[in-house]
């Protein structure tokens, strides 16, 4: 039986305005795939014959022949997805589509796929096979208990690699520390669709995924919220992967090309766990802004203590020998017009070297989607407008279009003064755009 696993396509700022592609003299980075698809291949019995298509690489065709086709897929690639199950179903083939969207808006997927997961998908990915196979597959499948992580395999990244070419060879690929979170941040979907509660994949299983990685000669993108820092058991397993990072004789930057954090937790951290990690050889953090505290109230309301907090978390990282790449939000409800400025001006006086810009978008299975249903706020169900780069909600404090404009013109006001970034090297001038 042959599985034929699809990632469907979406935009990312650049393809929703193209016009920035002039103003930004950067490259685009175009990452690797979501890691469900490789865990799924993992957990998949021996005997059948898998395929993989990024069709952000190569569009997905009809051509692509086989028993079974499983998607995997977050908001921003739900417009393109449903239209391949649409297809696919079309040719009277069987389907199946699991991910982020299809566990927050269960209803709307079934419309388009013989059968959707909800949740984890490794607990039930052997069961749906077998169902498939003898021509009985149900409509939903979802797993009760949260998947024992302890049982989990590394992931098939070489699947993904398999799949490059010379105009897709990702520097990195995702790598998965921990799954689910007891906390209900507004804009996250981690709690809904990964469970309530924080479970820590073996430290075993993460390194074997490193040097998997390592052996294609990839690095590790560590893309997770680390919150879950306040935890101790999680700090803990944190800082032993830190000192395995230091065992492997890479060069810096080699390893790990950034993780993600935010800066109440730089700011929280044991500055031992800073320098822990800049001597791991992370030489770059992924800074989310405008879902914490401080960024929301520097940026939102321009409040000084909050914004002094934020140029310290900048100074922490640049103290560290740490890139401080920062993804700064605009459209909170606590945003008035005057966000646009004090964000540039926040830039300049921390002197942030490179950042991207994006939207508060309320995704479906957060709260803030919740949140803005129940408000009649949601302007936009376009699905591939959900992807930071699209006004789709009525803002609090300034009309849609307002939003849109200002979000577009941080981007070119930035980066009117870094022209200098398009003769850097190319991992040097690289941004998520
Ligand atoms: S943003 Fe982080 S801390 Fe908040 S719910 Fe999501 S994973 Fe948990």
């Amino acid at each position: 039986m042959k599985i034929q696993f699809i990632y469907p396509a979406f935009e990312r700022h650049a393809q929703s305005h193209p016009e920035l592609l002039d103003a930004v003299p950067c490259d685009e980075y175009l990452g690797g795939p979501s890691l469900a698809i490789a865990n799924l291949a993992a957990v998949t019995p021996a005997g059948y014959e898998m395929a993989y298509c990024d069709d952000r690489v190569t569009p997905f065709s009809l051509d692509l022949d086989a028993d079974i086709y499983a998607l995997s897929f977050f908001t921003p690639a739900a417009t393109r997805a449903l239209e391949i199950g649409d297809m696919i179903r079309g040719a009277g083939k069987k389907v199946v589509a699991g991910g982020i969207f299809p566990s927050a808006l269960p209803d709307v997927a079934q419309q388009h796929f013989d059968s959707i997961v909800i949740g984890e998908g490794e607990g039930v990915w052997q069961r749906l096979l077998e169902d498939a196979a003898a021509g009985r597959l149900a409509p939903r499948y979802q797993q009760q208990e949260p998947f024992d992580l302890a049982t989990l395999p590394p992931p098939r990244i070489d699947l993904y690699i398999g799949a490059e070419n010379d105009r897709f060879h990702p520097d990195d690929y995702p790598l998965q520390t921990s799954r689910g979170c007891p906390l209900r941040c507004d804009a996250c979907v981690v709690p809904c669709v990964m469970g309530k509660k924080l479970r820590l994949v073996p430290q075993e299983t993460i390194l074997r995924a490193v040097q998997d990685l390592a052996s294609h000669g990839k690095r590790a993108a560590v893309t997770e919220d680390t919150s879950f820092f306040f935890f101790s058991g999680a700090r803990r397993h944190f800082r032993e992967f830190l000192k395995a990072l230091r065992d492997d004789p890479r060069p810096r930057g080699e390893k790990v090309s950034y993780i993600g954090i935010t800066m109440p937790m730089i700011l929280a951290l044991d500055p031992t766990i800073l320098a822990d990690i800049s001597e791991a050889g992370i030489n770059r953090f992924y800074l989310v802004c405008g879902f914490d505290p401080i960024t929301r109230k520097a940026f939102g309301s321009g409040d000084q203590e909050s914004l002094d907090k934020a140029v310290e978390a900048i100074q922490r990282c640049k103290d560290n020998d740490i890139e401080p790449y920062t993804s700064l939000l605009v459209g909170n409800d606590t945003d008035d017009e005057g966000v646009f400025d004090r964000i540039l001006s926040f830039t300049e006086k921390a002197d942030v070297p490179k950042t991207e810009f994006a939207i508060f978008t309320p995704y479906p299975g957060t709260p803030a989607w919740e949140q803005m249903q129940a408000e009649g706020r949601i302007i936009d169900r376009t699905w591939k407008h959900y992807n930071d780069a699209n006004v789709v909600f009525r803002p609090k404090q300034m009309s849609p279009e307002r939003l849109l404009q200002g979000y577009l013109d941080l981007w070119r006001d930035f980066y009117k003064s870094k022209t200098f970034l398009a003769s850097l090297e190319h991992g040097d001038r690289t941004i998520q755009f």
